[in-house]
């Protein structure tokens, strides 16, 4: 399967394992930080009507440290856990309600759009201020020079 949409009539009753995939670009991630697949792996469960997804999603993210300004890739991983009933089964004012609800969405019956849920779970993850390693340096505050590159010649004092 490829991309975020996972196919109901592929998922056995019970419990299923599910791998899907998909660019980053197909559940909303825009460039240039999100260039790269993501992964998800889910434990889908299926109970007449009602679907459960369980797991976790996978991608790299390309980010600027704030310290030294390097781009450096950041692997994510993020949970996920989603519930699904059928469109339908409950009142429209009752499933507008129930659509408020971060965990719920709701199907056709054939497909369930998990886009929405794995862009938000990678998002969460992603750091207000990221840097690329605990212990950058960061940059010299008087000549922008690279603090990681070592020594350099700037007149101390
Ligand atoms: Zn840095
Ligand atoms: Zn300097």
């Amino acid at each position: 399967m490829t991309g975020f949409v996972l196919d109901i009539g592929t998922v056995r009753a019970g419990l299923d394992r599910v791998e899907l995939e998909g660019a980053a670009a197909d559940v909303g991630l825009s460039q240039p930080e999100w260039r790269e697949q993501v992964r998800g792996s889910f434990t889908v469960e299926r109970s007449g009507e009602r679907v459960s997804v369980r797991g976790s999603v996978q991608s790299r993210t390309h980010l600027e440290c704030v310290r030294c300004l390097r781009e450096f890739t950041l692997p994510l991983e993020a949970p996920i856990v989603v519930y699904a009933e059928r469109s339908g089964s409950t009142s429209r004012e009752e499933q507008e309600a129930l659509e408020r609800d971060d965990f719920m969405l709701f199907h056709d019956g054939r497909r369930l759009d998990l886009r929405d849920p794995v862009r938000e779970a990678l998002l969460l993850e992603m750091p207000i201020t990221p840097v690329c390693r605990e212990d950058c340096p960061g940059l010299c505050p008087k000549c922008g020079a690279d603090l990681a590159l070592g020594e350099h010649d700037c007149p101390r004092g």
